[in-house]
């Protein structure tokens, strides 16, 4: 009934594990939710009032496929001036969520049998939009004791290799590449005439380090795809609002399967896109404050359990290594079922991710205490 297409994409993993936390609190079980990678906090007030007036003004019908002339406008000035990126609002596609961007992108620039480049491990959906179009992942290693910057890339790629995925502030591991790590990609891709897709949603939450787009980079201003979004910045998960840049041919590709699809993001919350980013940016520090607190909270909490894990420089993610207590699907369960905290197993991002757990700390520092002692009597 369904087709053979469909069999190369597995449901998603983190938002399995996230129906399955809420199923748990909806019978009255009080899980502790260290699972779904979403901001706890409420979107900014000025964010929500832009749309809601936009909603009453009428702003309520189709927009342009690539989205309100205004919004565009203001994605590529910030692209430009926040990011170093050359490009302009034609260059820029809105799309209703960072997810439908990426899905685009790879249903648009991978062919059959072609392959493309993750970092192992990566986030659940770059794996499933990969097979989805019909070209293969390669995995490459990344090194746990350094940041899991990606190693040995050169000995990756082959002539079927099309495209390198980026994601820096990295999901799952919360890792920022450095400038030479970036650096030595964007040498790979020109030597070897690759796309680059960078997924720069979470380049806010960002702590010790700094933010590059690989994009900016000597070379690579052409063939590189950036994404990003609205949801983990400024807490509008729900809103569904991305967007991507994108060279011309592959801009026109990604209107066409919009066109097709979606139509666009929905029409008042692109209102709500322009106030985010032209207005007061506070939320946003307050909320990476509060994320590094929470984060190291965390970390010394697992520390002293035994459960060893560096600082991650961004993201609100901890990737934990749990291989001495009996690796990360393992101790998923045991955690769930005997101390209803809800972490997500590694092995979903990526065969590497097998001894770990990722812990996301979108949650209160009180529900992050408890969760930690939770955490300590199981597995102490
Ligand atoms: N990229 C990464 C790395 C993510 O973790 C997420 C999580 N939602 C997304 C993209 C998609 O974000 P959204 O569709 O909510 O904009
Ligand atoms: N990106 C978040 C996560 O990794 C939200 C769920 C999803 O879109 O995958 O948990």
């Amino acid at each position: 009934m369904v087709s053979t297409r469909l069999a190369r994409m597995q449901e998603s993993a983190t938002i399995k594990a996230a129906n399955k936390a809420s199923e748990m609190l909806k019978q009255g079980i009080d899980v502790i939710n260290f699972n779904l990678g979403e901001p706890d906090f409420d979107t900014p007030e000025h964010i929500c009032a832009a749309a809601a007036n936009a909603m009453y003004r009428g702003e309520t019908h189709y927009t342009p496929a690539a989205g309100i002339q205004e919004l565009r406008e203001a994605i590529a000035e910030k692209l430009r001036v926040e990011n170093g990126l050359e490009t302009k609002a034609s260059n820029v596609l809105v799309t209703p969520g960072a997810k439908q961007a990426i899905f685009s992108v790879m249903m648009s620039v991978l062919g059959d049998g072609e392959e493309a480049i993750l970092f192992d491990p990566a986030w659940v959906s770059y794996e499933a939009c990969i097979h989805f179009a019909g070209a293969e992942p390669v995995w490459v290693p990344t090194d746990p004791e350094n940041g899991f910057e990606p190693c040995d890339i050169g000995e990756y790629i082959t002539d079927r290799t099309r495209m390198i995925v980026v994601n820096s502030p990295c999901n799952p591991t919360g890792g920022v590449y450095n400038k030479q790590t970036l650096k030595c990609i964007a040498d790979y891709a020109i030597d070897h005439d690759l796309l680059v897709l960078s997924d720069e949603i979470y380049e806010k939450i960002i702590y010790e380090k700094q933010h590059i787009s690989i994009g900016s980079m000597d070379g690579m201003q052409d063939r590189t795809i950036t994404v990003n979004g609205f949801s983990k910045a400024y807490a509008m998960t729900g809103w569904r609002l991305g967007y991507v840049s994108a060279a011309p041919d592959i801009f026109k590709g990604l209107l066409k399967i919009q066109s097709n699809s979606v139509s666009s993001a929905t029409s008042f919350v692109q209102y709500g896109g322009i106030a985010a980013l032209e207005g007061t940016q506070q939320p946003v520090y307050d909320m990476v404050k509060e994320f590094r607190n929470r984060r190291d909270i965390l970390v010394a909490g697992l520390n002293s359990i035994g459960i060893k894990c560096h600082k991650p420089a961004g993201t609100f993610y901890v990737f934990a290594n749990v291989a001495e207590y009996g690796g990360g699907d393992k101790v998923t369960d045991i955690l769930l079922n005997e101390a209803h905290v809800s972490v997500t197993q590694g092995s979903s991002f990526g065969y590497s991710g097998r001894d770990f757990i990722r812990i996301s700390y979108a949650t209160s520092q009180q529900r992050i205490l408890e969760g930690l002692e939770r955490i300590g009597d199981v597995l102490s």
